[in-house]
């Protein structure tokens, strides 16, 4: 079995926007990509045929190793072999490292050179979050890419803040690429015929490698920070990078301004991953500044709440003046909800507390952003992107009256 679990490849470029190819095990990974998010293994309010089904066509989700970590526990997912199989998703994953949502979620937090000393945000127990736990937890959800375990400071960090966050978090990246290694090391994953993988134990020193793990640039706001980071953890060497601590509270030019400066200059042959963002906007503004991959419960935790994204901005359901329109929820969308159902049913639906209204909206919404990248990557591909996101942009703000 070939040592390395991705292979990536640009097969075209316009200014910083870039298209290539992800190869995984299970399956090659179009770029730039939308990763739906499947926080406790399961993408909210969809099922895993949608998903799949030719108007989504999601090639790769994202777990969340906080939540699946808690609950149900990494025993019960080992029992079932591995998260693929758990949760029956044969096409690619990413797990994250359980920093964000330790920070995002968990009641009491300390911080220690070891470590996160927590409490579980569903029944108040006490937990402990390392480099070298998240490591093994993620080895055992097995999925096809890892990331490395990060403290994420606040958007608004002060420089000292924001550089002994800085310091911890590539003091941690060496230790989880140290642990990584050797979690790789002990466990041969093999796959059977379903394409399910089946693990055994290899013999010491092989070097064999089954998952990708990515880095994570720290930094908050500080550019000068930004830099440094994404420098001394490309010396320490992963085969991906993401800029984490970003849509963190702080403002958005803030944001584009760190994208503007740092994605051009991470390496240009490895997959450049923009962690927890954002809106449409967003993506097609992130990829025009280099960025790959993306993922964001937006599209699935705003169906929940009636706000379904389109081509012509945000639309939201409840409001009356939907109570007897029969368009579909875009007009320019070809998924399955937009094919057959109005928003004047949907929002019947919604106001009666009717679960499908929920389940409806997630499925538009993520057809929206997954099509979204189908046109950016067509786009970049014809040489066509600048156009695409001019138009694309004034379209979002025309509304539908
Ligand atoms: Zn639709």
């Amino acid at each position: 079995m070939s040592s390395h679990p991705i292979d990536f490849q640009i097969v075209a470029e316009e200014g910083n926007a870039r298209s290539g190819t992800l190869r995984t095990r299970r399956g090659v990974i179009e770029t730039p990509v939308f990763m739906p998010v499947g926080t406790a293994g399961t993408v909210k309010g969809i099922r895993f045929e949608e998903l799949e089904a030719p108007d989504l066509d999601a090639k790769i989700i994202l777990g969340n190793t906080y939540h699946l970590w808690l609950r149900p526990g990494i025993e019960i997912i080992k029992a079932c072999g591995g998260l693929h199989k758990f949760i029956g998703w044969e096409r690619a994953m990413l797990t994250d490292s359980g920093g964000f949502q330790v920070w995002s979620l968990a009641k009491i937090r300390k911080v220690t050179e070891e470590g996160t000393e927590f409490r579980s945000h569903i029944d108040g127990a006490l937990c402990f979050l390392s480099p070298e736990i998240s490591m093994q937890v993620q080895a055992a959800l097995g999925a096809e890419i890892a990331m490395a375990f990060d403290e994420c400071p606040p958007g608004e960090a002060s420089h000292e803040d924001a550089r002994r966050s800085l310091e911890l978090t590539l003091r941690w990246a060496k230790r989880s690429k140290e642990a990584f290694d050797v979690a790789q090391a002990a466990s041969l994953v093999t796959f059977n015929s379903d394409g399910f993988r089946e693990e055994q134990t290899s013999q010491a020193g092989s070097p064999h490698q089954a998952q990708a793990l990515f880095g994570i640039i720290q930094g908050s706001s500080h550019l000068d920070l930004r830099r440094e980071s994404l420098e001394r953890t490309v010396e320490i060497g992963f085969d991906g990078y993401a800029i984490g601590g970003l849509s963190v509270g702080e403002e958005k030019p803030v944001m584009m301004n760190v994208l503007e400066e740092i994605a051009p200059r991470m390496p240009a042959d490895r997959p450049r991953y923009l962690m927890g963002v954002g809106t449409p906007e967003d993506l097609v503004e992130s990829v025009a500044r280099g960025v790959d991959m993306f993922d964001c419960v937006l599209p699935t935790r705003n169906g929940r709440t009636g706000q379904a994204f389109t081509s012509r901005g945000k639309l939201n359901i409840k409001n009356a003046r939907y109570a007897s329109d029969t368009m579909p929820l875009d007009e320019n969308c070809g998924c399955s909800v937009c094919r057959r159902q109005s928003r004047a049913f949907i929002r019947h639906l919604y106001l009666a507390g009717e679960i499908l209204a929920s389940v409806l909206i997630t499925h538009h919404n993520l057809a929206f952003f997954l099509d979204t990248m189908r046109s950016v990557r067509q786009a970049i591909r014809s040489g066509q992107f600048a156009k695409f996101r001019r138009e694309f942009t004034e379209q979002l703000s025309s509304g539908w009256e």
